[in-house]
């Protein structure tokens, strides 16, 4: 198993000039927080403790991961006496939560919206409570209050510090949030929370919305040149990289990929599921969001999909239409 940098000391290890921010380190913690809660279902009084100190522990470095991003010394409790020395030592006392999210929004220009602030507060009271009387309060209650906060957290770290990772460190990053990711879809307080957040937003496009491939949830809308998941925030470059993992994590048989009459690309595919009707598949391009009728045939010179008519002689109309 590899071991992971922990602190700011092994992150500057040989690079002691570059300002590494510890967002693998906030990551890991959401690993742990992710394992814990699809330990069980629900999850065992246990679990659900290390799951909210963990929880807590991630949003701490990844809120400050942000902050850092402005200054190193805004992660000091007062920033005025900081030191680039004992910041480098770790030898000092760190803002607290409610600290970091005032200079974000003074300083970074990041506004954490007023519901998220109070689920954070929440959080803080739950994990002060576990920590010296142990879970007192309702599991049920505690574990969507966890749910609330990881919706918070991959957004966070999706809108504020993916954008800026070196190519290195985005790699690492990316491979831990497909397992968070592909845990997501079986955390049933997360499934509810999330649902009934996307519900609105997805339901006029039921047709054009198919499942993501790494959270498995009718979330991903095709039809754009950059898809993203509504459900676990995965986001794609090019509708044909959304495509590839499609066909690489769904393995149904029938699902056959050919030129959309409509936009030209090769990105139209057979027994397509879409959140519209589940059970009755469609022909649906994934670049333009197309959808053909039930009745498909492929274009005998141009290999295109196509609805066929009479005296169409095994051609698309495009391939007819030549002289
Ligand atoms: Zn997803
Ligand atoms: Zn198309
Ligand atoms: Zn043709």
């Amino acid at each position: 198993m590899e071991i992971r940098p922990r602190n700011r000391r092994e992150f500057l290890g040989s690079q002691p000039d570059v300002d590494f921010p510890p967002i693998q380190n906030g990551i890991d913690y959401l690993l742990s927080v992710t394992l814990h809660l699809t330990h069980g279902d629900p999850p065992a009084p246990r679990d659900l403790k290390y799951a909210i100190l963990h929880l807590q522990a991630a949003v701490e470095v990844l809120l400050k991961a942000r902050l850092q991003r402005e200054h190193w010394s805004q992660v000091f409790k007062n920033p005025g006496a900081a030191t680039r020395a004992r910041f480098e030592s770790g030898d000092f006392e760190s803002c607290t939560t409610d600290a970091a999210l005032d200079r974000l929004a003074g300083i970074a220009g990041v506004t954490i919206p007023d519901k998220a602030v109070k689920t954070l507060g929440m959080l803080t009271k739950s994990r002060n409570a576990l920590q010296h009387y142990g879970l007192t309060t309702s599991a049920p209650a505690v574990e969507a209050r966890a749910a609330e906060v990881l919706t918070f957290l991959m957004e966070f770290i999706t809108a504020e510090l993916q954008p800026d990772l070196r190519t290195d460190e985005e790699k690492l990053v990316q491979r831990d949030l497909a397992v968070i990711r592909s845990r997501l879809g079986t955390i049933t307080s997360y499934l509810k929370q999330r649902h009934n957040e996307i519900r609105a937003d997805l339901a006029p496009v039921a047709d054009s919305v198919v499942e993501c491939p790494l959270c498995a949830q009718f979330a991903v809308q095709v039809g754009f040149p950059d898809p993203q998941c509504s459900f676990c925030h995965m986001s794609w470059v090019h509708s044909h990289g959304l495509l590839f993992d499609y066909l690489r994590a769904f393995d149904r048989p029938g699902l056959l990929t050919g030129e959309c009459p409509k936009c030209g690309q090769e990105e139209m595919l057979r027994q397509t599921r879409v959140a519209a009707a589940p059970a009755d598949p469609r022909t649906l391009c994934f670049g333009c969001a197309a959808s053909l009728g039930p009745q498909i045939a492929t274009c005998s010179d141009c290999a295109a999909f196509y609805e066929p008519g009479e005296g169409d002689l095994g051609r698309c109309p495009r391939c007819l239409a030549l002289p």
